[in-house]
């Protein structure tokens, strides 16, 4: 489908919990930990019924998100459903990676084509404070998993934040040039100011070519980041609420004030 500027929506990230085994500074308040109750969460059946239903009207590309997507149990099962649909070309998944190293196989052979992880700093005490208690070890188990699954290629994606240092970035590009690792840098956003802007290797601004669409873990379509609109499909059914936030994705973002990412999926 084509919205109002004419561009062509073929990418749904779909958030499958608000819920996360981190709470880094820049995306979760402290204590938050995901808000959601277990009957607001849209269950496997009614996902896949969403995107059989999208998927004729052009949606092709499907990114799992969150909260953080493996606190999901059971995620292969619905990464099985999903890349069984017809017209879905591509399933990828972004994640903290803490819990990828004992599931990167089962997830690829469930249809998983790619993941991205999320890796800040290369710093150990650095990542438990931004992430508020994460150990890296374990990230990197989990990236050191999925390249052995054959999750590629596989990238990282790296929140730029005030105390960023460019002694940090120099060590993650050697890191990830080293392992053969895409690093994709984002400049901390800020919703609520409408701040975001490109960065060197990374995504954020390019309105005019933005050809993706969110759906919320309790089945709430969300057309733009930076906008406060959004399309419940209790309301509105699925193909109404989809068409909606279609016709009504902004040309430019500007502003949200809800200004949380675990809770639209990043
Ligand atoms: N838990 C998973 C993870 O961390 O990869 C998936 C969900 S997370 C909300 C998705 C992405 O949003 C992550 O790469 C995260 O770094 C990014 N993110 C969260 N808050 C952000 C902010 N304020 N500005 C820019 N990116 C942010
Ligand atoms: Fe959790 Fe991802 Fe948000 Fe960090 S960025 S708190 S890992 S959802």
């Amino acid at each position: 489908m084509y919205d109002s500027y004419n561009r062509h929506i073929t990418y749904l990230r779909i958030s499958v919990t608000d819920r996360c085994n981190l709470a880094c500074k820049y995306c979760m308040p402290e204590q938050v930990k995901g808000v959601l109750r277990g009957s607001e969460i849209q269950d496997f059946e009614e996902i896949t019924q969403i995107v059989r239903t999208l998927a004729p009207l052009g949606i092709s590309k499907i990114r799992l998100t969150g909260g953080e997507p493996l606190v999901r149990k059971g995620l292969d099962e619905l990464i099985r459903m999903i890349s069984g649909i017809d017209g879905i070309r591509e399933i990828t998944m972004t994640t903290n990676g803490l819990l990828l190293a004992g599931m990167a196989h089962r997830l690829a052979l469930a249809g998983l084509d790619r993941v991205n992880i999320s890796l800040d700093t290369l710093d150990p005490d650095r990542y438990r404070e931004i992430t508020r208690g994460g150990d890296i070890r374990r990230v990197k188990a989990g990236i050191d998993s999925a390249l052995k699954a054959g999750l590629n290629p596989l990238k990282i994606n790296c929140v730029i934040t005030p105390d960023t240092t460019a002694g940090e970035i120099e060590k993650l590009k050697e890191y990830c040039h080293s392992n053969d690792l895409g690093l994709r840098f984002i400049r901390q956003m800020n919703l609520g100011t409408g701040k975001f802007w490109k960065v060197e290797g990374g995504e954020g601004g390019h309105c005019r070519i933005c050809n993706r669409i969110r759906l919320t873990a309790d089945g709430r379509f969300i057309p733009c980041l930076f906008s406060e609109k959004e399309f419940g499909i209790r309301e509105h059914g699925i193909e109404g609420a989809f068409t909606r936030a279609i016709q009504q994705k902004p040309e430019k973002g500007r502003v949200n004030s809800r200004n949380t990412f675990y809770s639209i999926g990043g």
